[in-house]
């Protein structure tokens, strides 16, 4: 914004004024930038406009979270989740239309990948949620109710952002680094490095640019104890594989915001849940600090792969804790508006012929531990009961065990 401002022939401090003006007040009226000068407003009215994503669609979820359908032209759409929860509000963003790592449990996956968003595109996505629910009456109530702490008096509605929507960020990586660098401005949006996720499927090389470009929280999309599953779960592992991932992980530890990464491990029945996977994934993750965020798989068409039935997940969970690992189980959001995670699919254009593939590809059965298989049998999943137990997946560990006690 400097550098376009000063080759407008204006003071360095218009564009502070300016960011002002489009990212904390959301205006994008020229006219109604007040504080600058008429000259330098006609003069902008001529060169730009400050627009935001149309919305093909704006779905309202029955526990509050809101998904939006955005369009980015040429048939490609992508997909932004608001969560909301007691103490904050919580973006979820794309940074790609479609996704070429086509992780087997992900629906973006198996849209094909069709092209990078912009830095603009992606900011555009917070830049439009933020100053609509502004306005939006419960997102108020929820804030006057519920102030996310040192926050209280920004009037912001969404005070995290995780980049866990369709794409794989880190393949995207000049523009997701500018986007993050305007999340974290404090003329633009101030969010703490706390409060932004990356999350990758495991970009080895961009990790290490991350650390030293713009260090927020890191959380990995891990799914597999090992490299031969993991192989067929996150393709990307055979480029990638743990052994290197994880080095990047300690490597990315000394600059992380918080002093742990996060590990995401979705619970996929009969595939990697197992007690034998859990021990192994204790062994595999000893020497890291993190925490272990177990999500049960949300299904959808084509995938041919099932949620780990409650029980499994409590032994699973069970399991991490007793190791002395953190761990915790994802609360299931917006599903019955398709927004829980790895239901993101937008109106992609498959440009790749993956879906095609992908039914194929669910003929092959997963290779397994037999070990794993036989434990999966032993505790097939009742659907009913997961139905019943998704109402109350809790990300507090004791609350968890406790519930399914009861
Ligand atoms: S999980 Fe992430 S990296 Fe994997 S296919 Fe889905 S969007 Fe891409």
């Amino acid at each position: 914004m400097a550098a376009y401002v000063a080759g407008l022939n204006e003071k360095p401090f218009r564009a502070k004024q300016l960011m002002q003006w489009i990212h904390q007040r959301g205006v994008s009226d020229i006219n109604e930038m007040s504080d600058l000068a008429k000259s330098f407003r006609a003069t902008l009215q001529d060169k730009v406009e400050v627009l935001s994503l149309p919305v093909i669609k704006d779905e309202h979820a029955t526990d509050g979270t809101r998904k939006w359908l955005l369009d980015v032209g040429a048939g490609n759409a992508v997909e932004s989740v608001f969560i909301p929860e007691d103490d904050r509000g919580t973006l979820c963003i794309s940074s790609q239309a479609g996704c070429a790592v086509n992780c087997r449990f992900c629906s973006t996956g198996r849209q094909g990948f069709s092209r990078n968003l912009t830095a603009g595109e992606i900011i555009g996505q917070l830049w439009f949620a933020e100053h609509l629910l502004r306005n939006d009456p419960n997102a108020i109530r929820r804030i006057e109710a519920y102030p996310t702490p040192g926050w209280e008096h920004t009037g912001r509605v969404i005070s995290n952002v995780v980049m866990m929507g369709m794409g794989e960020p880190l393949l995207n990586y000049d523009n997701v680094v500018t986007a993050l660098r305007l999340m974290l401005d404090d003329k633009a949006y101030g969010l703490s490095r706390r409060r932004v996720t990356v999350s990758t499927s495991g970009v080895v090389p961009m990790i290490d640019r991350l650390a030293q470009d713009c260090p927020v929280a890191l959380a990995v999309s891990l799914h597999a104890p090992n490299d031969q599953l993991r192989d067929q779960l996150v393709p990307l592992n055979l480029k990638y594989p743990l052994r290197e991932l994880l080095a990047a992980c300690e490597r990315y530890l000394p600059f992380a915001p918080r002093d742990f990464l996060t590990f995401e491990y979705c619970m996929l029945d009969g595939v990697n849940d197992s007690d034998v996977q859990a021990k192994e994934l204790v062994r595999l993750l000893a020497n890291i600090k993190c925490k272990i965020n177990l999500i049960p798989f949300n299904p959808f068409p084509e995938s041919g792969l099932k949620r780990s039935s409650a029980q499994r997940i409590h032994a699973f969970f069970g399991i991490l804790l007793d190791a002395g690992m953190v761990a915790t189980v994802r609360k299931t959001r917006g599903d019955d508006i398709a927004a829980a995670c790895g239901q993101l699919a937008g109106d992609v254009v498959d440009r790749t012929r993956v879906r095609e593939r992908a039914v194929h590809s669910n003929q092959i059965q997963l290779d397994q531990d037999v070990d794993a298989k036989a434990d999966a049998d032993a505790l097939d999943a009742d659907d009913e009961e997961q139905e019943q137990e998704s109402g109350y997946q809790s990300e507090r560990s004791v609350q968890w065990l406790k519930k399914l006690d009861d």
